[in-house]
């Protein structure tokens, strides 16, 4: 069986086609400007890198493109488009509406027309994609795998928010959570790899990346996580504040003259390690900064560390125990500073570091860079989002 995974942006388009047999990707890339001058599609197959430059216009022009690539002579991988078995979508959020992954229906798509105010930076572009493969392969079927569904599993008293409780019930205003497919995929890895049941582990995973959130795993169900309502909670992030005191951010609207909606684009984008240090958002530029002695890099650096660390205690405390520490994504597979920041001081919680297995460059592979004596095990595993939502697609059929 073979899957096509989409992940539609508003202007972007990435794409892997996932044979299941092996689960080894036949090929993958991505469409940029999309809907802007300057179009371009990547694709990588065969052991090669193609790159076409051609105007694209709409999202069914690009998908069209992809499929093109994928059944052509020299950059294809499949002889024609029956080879497809299915597409997987991601999404961002589901709201209340969807708890698990669903197959595309012309009523799912209406709820999700409904739901889209809940992500609108993101869940409008993945309609988009839905739309353009339905245009282009009538009758494939396809499934939408929500970001959201593995934090479903949440107890009431943890993904609620204290407002007024008639306000939940009429807006769902609640937390949703992020990265779910990012979380599931790890603590699977985690367990297979310490050849353990995952029903007997406590689990806290850190998917830090761009966008950082870290969840709370208790025998394979996510129990807690520490984005929101949007992805704008929990740790600071590249340009995101994370969490906030409300009063503080309108206090600094008010200020700057800034309405609601200013206000909510200076959270999400000027703010985190960026708005912190003033030089970058980006980790390696971080530590670039704080080496040449800039105080500010090194507060951010400290401040991201020191709030993944008060996650990992809190949901060691929501589990009633710790087994396993997962670190994955662009930061958490690449950063070992950061790594050793947000579990330094928990050796007395039974965590404890092998500083040299910590420095190891990243392979792909798994890494145990935990203490020989360390009772929780601290992990390195590479995420992979793509495999998930294959995974699920395929489930589903
Ligand atoms: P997202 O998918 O949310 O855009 P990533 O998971 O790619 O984000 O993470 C991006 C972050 O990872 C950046 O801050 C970057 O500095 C950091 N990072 C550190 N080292 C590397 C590396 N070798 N390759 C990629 N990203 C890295």
């Amino acid at each position: 069986m073979k899957i096509l995974v989409i992940n539609a942006g508003s202007s972007s388009l990435k794409y892997q086609l996932i044979d299941m047999e092996n689960e080894a990707v036949l090929a993958k890339g991505g469409c940029e400007r999309i809907g802007i001058p300057g179009g371009k599609l990547t694709h990588k197959a065969n052991g090669q890198t193609f790159v076409i430059e051609q105007e694209l216009p709409d999202h069914t022009q690009a998908i069209s493109l992809v499929l093109k690539e994928l059944v052509d002579k020299q950059a294809g991988v499949i002889s024609s488009m029956d080879e497809i078995d299915a597409v997987g979508h991601r999404v961002v959020a589901s709201g209340e509406a969807f708890k698990k992954t669903t197959l595309v229906t012309d009523e799912v798509m209406a709820t999700m027309e409904e739901i889209a105010e809940l992500a609108p930076l993101h869940n409008p572009a993945a309609i988009l994609g839905v739309n353009a493969c339905r245009a282009v392969m009538p009758g494939k079927k396809m499934a939408l795998v929500f970001d959201t569904s593995f934090h479903a599993t949440m107890p009431d008293y943890a993904y609620m928010y204290a407002v007024d409780y008639d306000d939940y019930k009429a807006y769902h205003v609640r937390r949703y959570g992020a990265h779910g497919t990012s979380h599931k995929f790890v603590s699977g890895e985690a367990a297979k790899y310490l050849k353990k049941d995952i029903k007997d582990l406590k689990i806290v995973t850190c998917h830090l990346g761009n966008g950082s959130s870290i969840s709370a795993v208790k025998g394979g169900v996510c129990i807690d996580t520490s984005m929101g309502f949007t992805p704008l909670a929990g740790v600071p992030m590249g340009t995101r504040s994370g969490d906030i005191d409300y009063a503080a951010a309108e206090f600094i609207f008010r200020k700057k003259g800034m309405d609601l909606s200013e206000g909510l684009t200076y959270l999400n984008k000027k703010c985190g390690v960026l708005g912190i240090s003033g030089v970058s958002s980006d980790f390696r530029d971080l530590a670039a900064a704080k080496e040449a002695g800039n105080d500010r890099a090194r507060l951010a650096l400290d401040m991201f560390a020191y709030s993944c660390k008060k996650y990992i205690g809190a949901y060691m405390a929501a589990m009633g125990g710790l087994d396993v520490i997962v670190f994955t994504a662009g930061i958490g597979e690449n950063t070992p500073d950061v790594r050793a920041d947000a579990v330094s001081g928990l050796e007395a919680f039974g965590v404890k570091l092998d500083a040299e297995k910590n420095r190891q460059k990243n392979d792909g592979e798994i890494h145990d860079i935990s203490a020989a004596d360390s009772r929780v095990k601290i992990l390195v595993i590479p995420t992979n989002e793509e495999l998930v939502i294959a995974r699920e697609t395929a489930a589903l059929l």
